[in-house]
């Protein structure tokens, strides 16, 4: 059975980057009928932050991505905080021990450092590892006894992992291939700690054990840790899962991988939804379907042409084979046009709702005008929007009248005779029954053949008055909108 699991550490909000792991873990469960699992990794306590799990478990639903197995929904694999699976991860620790594959080591935060001092002098790096272990405050110096009173005198102490010395590991990444590490160059990580809490590599490994996880999909930051969890795996005696370490996502621009702080800088969200004082997605107008389709496309390619995916699709399209090694660039505007895709694709009804509780109704003109009409309204300016929140700019005069005339189009379009001509339109207007578009388009072109003017002498001018300036749709058509009364009382507003 595939079984995989996202495995946030609930330290802050939730980067896109953490999404995009989500979503492929997601799209690789759902292609092969498999589980997709939430665990959160809260063994650091000094790095929780409040709040940071509601978050993560808030953008994946948003997403319509959400968890077959984790908090809150268990799958016979739980608990899935490691915080509540505390008590499980000592025997490992000690299992290790027992087998040669795991020491006490006993040195003093200030010990190391003096450490580190030295080999700084002498322009190296202190790795506690083969070379130096030895010299150290380990158990692998000690004798049993000795080991004992240490241990029963309640010092403390980590267990480290014993990494053997010269030894050529052979590592399986699906995405990478093969890759071969001496295992000279790793240093002895700690395992767990005297307060009784695993550290990441321990923990992380016993649960992806013990959860029956098939792959491990992350991000690339994870691959320097593939030596130590495939040695872990194997010192255990367990088969391990299929590792893929996803492309770094890289700044729009420059080198680099991108970071919150290019967000902040440039002006674009690098959050799914609001964290605290930051603004996401949600909140910036984005559609969810247009944050997975540009997500899925960092770093995974379909091998077509083919841009737009809803979620089904990538469902069926997905394969780790195609996603690239390479980072895959972060591009704001490609984002932008997902969602002006998907904007225009939403329902006019759909999008009617949201324009009117996200604006209409702070500025209360949601009661003067029903939701129909606000359809209507959406019908004839959404082809120009690229969020909800472009809609009120490019619509406000299908809701009040110009308050002010665009300067430049009044200079441009106002003439002499203006008043006189519009005058006549007016005059014209007012005794239509029929104020359909079409009817009162032929009833002004006719008027202004018959007239021997120009088009430009009146439909400019009239436009100016009726909108405030020279933008929008079909001018009749607004005028239809608006209604008789409204179209002839800004015609006669523009005169005064
Ligand atoms: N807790 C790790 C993180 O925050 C999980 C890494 C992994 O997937 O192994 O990303």
């Amino acid at each position: 059975k595939i079984r995989v699991r996202f495995a946030p550490s609930p330290t802050g909000p939730l980067h896109i980057g953490g999404l995009r792991t989500a979503l492929f873990n997601y799209l690789f469960a759902k292609k092969n009928g498999g589980d997709f699992i939430l665990r959160i990794e809260d063994t650091d306590q000094n790095r929780f932050v409040e709040g940071a799990e509601d978050y993560i478990i808030a953008s994946l639903n948003w997403c319509n991505i959400p968890f077959d197995e984790g908090p809150g929904k268990d799958g016979g694999f739980g608990p899935y905080r490691q915080s509540e699976r505390k008590h499980l991860y000592k025997k490992y620790a000690e299992e290790l021990i027992a087998k040669g594959k795991a020491y006490y080591a006993f040195d003093t935060p200030n010990s190391l450092d003096v450490h580190r001092k030295a080999h700084e002098i002498e322009g190296k790096t202190f790795i506690y590892n083969w070379h130096n272990r030895l010299k150290l405050d380990n158990s692998l110096t000690l004798s049993d006894d000795e080991l004992k009173d240490k241990l029963d005198s309640g010092q403390d102490y980590v267990i480290r992992f014993l990494t053997p010395e010269s030894k050529k590991l052979k590592l399986q990444d699906s995405i990478r291939g093969s890759i071969e590490i001496d295992t000279n160059t790793l240093d002895d990580k700690v395992l767990f700690k005297s307060d009784g809490m695993p550290t990441y590599h321990l923990a992380n490994i016993v649960d992806d054990h013990l959860m029956e996880i098939s792959h491990v999909i992350r991000g690339e930051e994870w691959l320097p840790s593939l030596a130590l969890h495939q040695q872990l795996y194997d010192a255990f005696g367990w088969q391990a899962p299929q590792f893929a370490h996803l492309p770094l996502i890289m700044k729009p621009v420059g080198k680099g991988k991108l970071s919150k702080r290019d967000g902040e800088k440039m002006g674009f969200p690098v959050f799914p939804l609001t964290w605290k004082e930051s603004t996401g997605y949600r909140e910036e107008g984005f559609f969810p379907e247009a944050v997975v389709n540009f997500l899925a496309l960092l770093g995974w390619n379909p091998g077509t042409e083919q841009e737009i995916f809803s979620l089904d699709e990538l469902v069926q399209a997905f394969s780790l084979e195609r996603v690239n090694k390479s980072g895959a660039r972060f591009d704001p505007d490609k984002n932008k046009w997902y969602n002006q895709y998907y904007l225009q694709e939403a329902s006019n009804a759909s999008l009617a709702s949201s324009f009117q509780e996200q604006f209409l109704a702070k500025e209360n003109l949601n009661t003067q005008f029903s939701l129909e009409y606000v359809e209507q309204v959406v019908s004839l300016i959404k082809e120009r929007a690229t969020f909800v929140s472009d809609f009120w700019e490019l619509s406000d005069y299908f809701f009040v009248s110009p308050s002010v005339y665009a300067e430049k189009a009044v200079k441009k379009q106002w003439k002499e005779d203006t008043p006189e001509i519009l005058n006549e339109v007016k005059s014209l207007l007012e005794v239509q029954d029929n104020f359909s578009s079409s009817h009162i388009e032929t009833v002004v072109k006719d008027w202004i053949k018959e007239k021997e003017l120009s088009f430009g002498k009146v439909m400019p001018p009239l436009r100016l008055v009726i909108v405030g300036d020279m933008k929008g749709p079909h001018l009749f058509d607004i005028m239809a909108m608006i209604g008789k009364k409204e179209s002839i009382d800004r015609i006669e507003n523009a005169m005064v």
